[in-house]
This record gives C-alpha cells, sequence and structure tokens, in this order.
C-alpha cells in the first residue's frame, strides 16, 4: 500500500500526450487550445462612435452646428467636418475626419434653422479609438487553456476559423461483476444496478475526453481478458471498476498482466478507493478502480481527472477554497487518508454529510465536495481551516 501522494506522483509520471488536431473554432468551447491566437487587425479597427449623436469637435461644442451627413454604421463617413459644422451619427459607425467628439442625442435639440444646439454641460468623448483594446499581431490567447464561450468570441473578431486544439483522450470504461444488471433492468435478487460506467461516462466527458462503453465483463478471466485486451487496442485510457479486491472472484489486476500491462500499484492508503490499481501497456495507460460508486468517483477525480487533463497538456486544478469546520472530527483508525464528502452550511463551515460508506451514492450527490484528512491525523478541531474540494 503506497501513499496517496506517491500514487499521483506516479501517475503523473505516466502521462502520454495525445497530440493535436485543427477543427472548427465553432466545435472548439471546452476543448484545450494548442496554440497561441493573435490578432490580424486592430480592435477597434477605427474610431468608432460609442453613442448614437452628433460628431463634431469638441472646441465647437456650445455653439450653433450644422448638421452636414447621417452616417449610419457600416457606412464610411462621406465628409470632412468644417467649422461649426456636424454629422449625426448612429453608434457603431466610423467618426468623420475633423471630430473629435460624439454628444449623444439626448442632449442635443434641433433648431427651427435646423442648426444642432448641445443642452447638456459636459460630453464625454464617447470614440472608441482605432487599436485601443488590441493592436495587430498583439497575442489573444495563450496556448494551453480549456476555451470558454468568451474566447470563440475572441477567435471570431480575429477570423480565427479553425484552430489547433489537443485531441481528447479515448477512454474505454468496462464494469466487471456476476450481479452487475444494466439500468433498465430490473435487478432481482442478489443483483445490482450498473451505476459506475454511467458515472465513469459523465466524468469523463466532464474532464474532456471522450468516454466509449465496452459494458460488463462477467467475473470469469478469459471474458475479462477478452473484453480488456481490446479495450487496451482501442483506447488511451481504459478504465475497469470492480474486481480489484481481496475476493475469491477479483481477477482483474491477474488479467491486466496477462494482457500486458505493467502494475505500478495495486494497493493506495486513501478511504474509500484502497484498492485502486494502476498500470501502463505501450498502447494505453490501464486504471482498475473499486466497485463501489464513491469510491469510483472520488479516485477518478482524485487520480484520472488530472491524468486526462495532463495527456492534453493541460494543468487543470479543481477549485479548492477554505473553510472552517463546523463541528469536532474523530476517525478510530488513521492508517489511510480520508475522503469525507461535505456541504457548505449556511453560515459558512464544511459539515460532513450523513455516510454509511463506500456504496452509499445518495450521501455524494447530496455533498458540495469532499474534506481531505491526512494519514495518520484521528482528530480535526472544530473550526479548523480546511481545504474544500468542489466536486
Ligand atoms: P468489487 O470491487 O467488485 O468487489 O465490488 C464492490 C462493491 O461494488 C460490490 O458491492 C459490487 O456489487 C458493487 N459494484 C461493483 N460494480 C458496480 C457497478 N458497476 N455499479 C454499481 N455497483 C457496483
Ligand atoms: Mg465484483
Amino acid at each position: 500500500m503506497i501513499p496517496f501522494e506517491e500514487a499521483y506522483e506516479i501517475v503523473m509520471g505516466s502521462v502520454v500526450r495525445t497530440g493535436t488536431e485543427t477543427i472548427s473554432f465553432t466545435d472548439s468551447p471546452g476543448r484545450i487550445l494548442a496554440e497561441s491566437v493573435t490578432s490580424d487587425i486592430d480592435m477597434p479597427p477605427f474610431d468608432k462612435a460609442s453613442m448614437d449623436g452628433f460628431a463634431c469637435r469638441r472646441l465647437e461644442i456650445h455653439n450653433e452646428l450644422e448638421i452636414i451627413e447621417t452616417i449610419p454604421a457600416g457606412k464610411k463617413p462621406g465628409k470632412k467636418l468644417g467649422r461649426n459644422q456636424c454629422a449625426r451619427i448612429m453608434t457603431g459607425a466610423a467618426v468623420p475626419e475633423g471630430a473629435d467628439c460624439v454628444i449623444i442625442v439626448e442632449e442635443t435639440e434641433i433648431l427651427p434653422s435646423e442648426r444642432l444646439r448641445f443642452i447638456g454641460t459636459y460630453s464625454k468623448d464617447n470614440i472608441a479609438c482605432k487599436g485601443e483594446d488590441v493592436k495587430k499581431g498583439d497575442l489573444l490567447l495563450g496556448a494551453w487553456r480549456q476555451i470558454k464561450p468568451q474566447d470563440v468570441a475572441i477567435m471570431a473578431s480575429a477570423g480565427k476559423t479553425t484552430v489547433s486544439v489537443s485531441r481528447m483522450p479515448a477512454v474505454a470504461v468496462i464494469s466487471s461483476g456476476n450481479e452487475i444488471v444494466e439500468p433498465q433492468y430490473f435487478p432481482g435478487e442478489s443483483q445490482i444496478r450498473n451505476s459506475n460506467s454511467w458515472q465513469l461516462l459523465a466524468q469523463i466527458t466532464r474532464a474532456g475526453a471522450m468516454g466509449r462503453y465496452y459494458g460488463i465483463a462477467r467475473d470469469d478471466e478469459d471474458a475479462t481478458f477478452q473484453l480488456v485486451s481490446r479495450a487496451i487496442e482501442e483506447n488511451d485510457l481504459v478504465i475497469i471498476t470492480g474486481g480489484v479486491s481481496m475476493g475469491d472472484f477479483d481477477f482483474v489486476p491477474g488479467v491486466l498482466e496477462n494482457a500486458g500491462v505493467r502494475l505500478l500499484f495495486t494497493r493506495v492508503a486513501v478511504q474509500p478507493g484502497k484498492p485502486t490499481t494502476f498500470g501502463i501497456h505501450e498502447n494505453a495507460a490501464v486504471f482498475g478502480l473499486p466497485g463501489n460508486p464513491v469510491s469510483s468517483f472520488m479516485m477518478f477525480e482524485m487520480l484520472i481527472r488530472p491524468f486526462i487533463s495532463a495527456m492534453m497538456n493541460y494543468n487543470w486544478r479543481p477549485s479548492c477554497p477554505e473553510y472552517p469546520l463546523k463541528d469536532d472530527f474523530t476517525r478510530k483508525y488513521a492508517e489511510r487518508m480520508a475522503l469525507i464528502p461535505v456541504r457548505i452550511t449556511e453560515d459558512g463551515f464544511v459539515q460532513p454529510v450523513e455516510y454509511h460508506g463506500s456504496a452509499h451514492i445518495t450521501a455524494l450527490s447530496g455533498a458540495d465536495g469532499i474534506i481531505t484528512v491526512p494519514l495518520g491525523v484521528t482528530n480535526l478541531v472544530k473550526g479548523t481551516l480546511l481545504t474544500f474540494r468542489q466536486i
């Protein structure tokens, strides 16, 4: 059994990058940007009116002004402003030569002479100057970030219609166990519905990878071997749940070795998640996770999600604010690091949720996140600041 930190180091030291591919920017949200994006134009591209009103000279703002044209957005101004002249202008239109100010329509009136008069006291410029946001050639987006909707607007503005991103790892999911039936069936006596596979596939999607489901392996060495071998052939990463404990039918570690996987660890000092197994094959990395859905969920979050991110060269970090502990916490044994589902109380404390063990999936679903109690620690005093990890 190795400490969690050592398991994490081994996992992160085994990352193989997936490489890159080019896709349309419209398909890029959520993907990892694999190049930097620069601007091919100034932004704004011309001196632009930021309000509807009249373009004029600031020095002449208190004079009666002749209106020489109307400039809608998208039209080039036709005339240069002469003395005591102005142009009616719309938001987004190019400011005519000679103007240095746009007075807003609400602060003007048209005189019987059809001239314009400013009726405000002070006017802002209301002009967004060419290149004030971005200069041609400026860096807009650095590589190796997860693309957000706002970034898509930037790509659109810079004409970046195809973009290089990290290839999504293909991740196979296999469940094991003679007692497992798929969710659409009503479980018979001694049967359990398969929740792990579907939870894992959702976690894989959230981690930005592509999940592929390979079904349920019966507790039979040959059947498991066939399924695992095919999954290793066809994917970058294989996750098999169940069959990694000490039971008479827990074949998975042996099967993995027969399939050519070099096992790097088979026990981690965490609770839940102790039988977590990890190994590498020349074609794929393989995780064997415990069958209990809470254990499987937690070990995916703690080890596999960072691993998948690193395969895409993305340095994902969970959001981890600190909160004080609501009540004293004690546990009897401390030979493993504990991962405890908690909620955030209305008065801003962390509090463990009622939790009966690693099959208690409703506890997890009702939790806001988890806290970690380090190996060797049995007591935490009320009020201690703890790192809360959102799940
Ligand atoms: P195992 O790791 O195979 O010993 O399984 C540990 C526990 O998790 C047993 O109670 C199993 O029935 C349960 N379990 C195993 N696989 C799944 C699954 N895919 N979905 C839900 N529960 C499971
Ligand atoms: Mg089993």
